[in-house]
């Protein structure tokens, strides 16, 4: 079975790394950074010079890109994916984007015999490394099966959520919750903070109790309490997909009340200036707010705020 590979960033760099170290003949492309796809050649896979020949040379496409506008664009736009797919040939997007944009991309290709699987991923760039990944498929279930060992060269847990959508679906609720529990844990900790307790022993103790969510171990050690924001996963793309999530909402007059308050703070967050970083510094941005920085205050005591009041 030959890949395409298209989307060689924080998550699809390692993901393709995974695919070509676990045999498969891989081919790629780039879009403004060449790096990531020299790397990947290095390793064995050919850089060829657009989707459309990525295409050409793979029976199977992956696609992991930022959200909907660049997905259309890599399958529909001038030297897509489109122009180079023939009849039999599998288009499998794991980027988290909207149900709607997979399923016009997929009512594009399907006259022409192009098979679409909805994938999305989450487990983060150590999932992804690790080969670790959840991965919420939506599609024919057929289609699953006959991709699950190039899938399972990604995650560990690879799961039929529904027909074509769900797996967007699935993910953008993960997305929201997310995002509600990171931020939740900016602003407590800071709370905690502010009145005498050290961000650590919040962290081990809270990790047994009721307020635990995963985004403590996954946001707190290297991100949080090392002051360290380097991306892991874009502020940005975190707003992005809770808007999604606002986005969906209004089409199905449901209300987001918590959700819209945390696409407003990621917002703010990225205002000033930290959209490029971890999506951690959202919740950093939150305690600040309140004069705490987190990474000062794990062990610190009196060095617990950054501003007194
Ligand atoms: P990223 O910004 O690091 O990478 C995106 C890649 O897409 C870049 O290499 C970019 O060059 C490429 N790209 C953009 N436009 C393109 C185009 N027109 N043609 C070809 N390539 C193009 O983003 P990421 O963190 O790897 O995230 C990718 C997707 O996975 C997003 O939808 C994100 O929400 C999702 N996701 C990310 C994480 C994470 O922890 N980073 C976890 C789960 C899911």
């Amino acid at each position: 079975m030959k890949v395409g590979f298209i989307g060689l960033g924080a998550m699809g760099a390692p993901m393709a790394t995974r695919v070509v170290k676990a045999g498969f003949q891989t081919f790629t492309t780039f879009h403004k950074r060449r790096e990531a796809a020299d790397a990947l050649a290095s390793l064995g896979a050919s850089i060829v010079s657009t989707p459309a020949e990525v295409a050409r040379a793979a029976d199977v496409v992956i696609t992991i890109l930022p959200a909907d506008a660049e997905l259309k664009d890599v399958v529909l736009g001038a030297n897509g994916l489109r122009e180079g797919f023939s009849a039999g040939k599998t288009l499998i997007d794991m980027t988290t984007a909207t149900a709607t944009s997979l399923q016009e991309v997929e009512r594009t290709l399907a006259p022409a015999g192009v098979r679409v699987l909805d994938a999305p991923v989450s487990g983060g760039t150590t999932g992804a490394s690790q080969g670790t990944l959840t991965i919420m498929v939506g599609g024919d279930p057929g289609l699953l099966e006959e991709y699950r060992p190039l899938l399972e060269t990604m995650g560990s847990r690879i799961i039929h959520v529904g027909p074509l959508g769900q797996g967007k679906v699935v993910k953008m609720v993960n997305q929201a919750m997310a995002a509600a529990n990171l931020l939740i844990m900016g602003e407590a900790f800071a709370l905690g903070v502010r009145c005498g307790a050290d961000p650590a022993t919040l962290y081990s103790v809270i990790k047994e109790s009721s307020g635990y969510s995963r985004m403590m171990d996954s946001r707190l050690p290297g991100f949080l309490l090392a002051g360290s924001f380097q991306p892991g996963f874009k502020l940005d793309l975190m707003k992005k997909d809770v808007n999604l999530a606002l986005d969906s909402a209004r089409a199905q007059n449901t209300s987001l009340l918590l959700t819209s308050t945390v696409a407003q703070i990621l917002t703010a967050a990225s205002a000033a200036g930290k959209g490029g970083a971890d999506f951690s510094a959202a919740a950093q941005f939150l305690a600040s707010l309140a004069g705490v920085d987190l990474s000062r205050a794990a062990g610190g005591g009196a060095a617990a705020t950054v501003s007194q009041s």
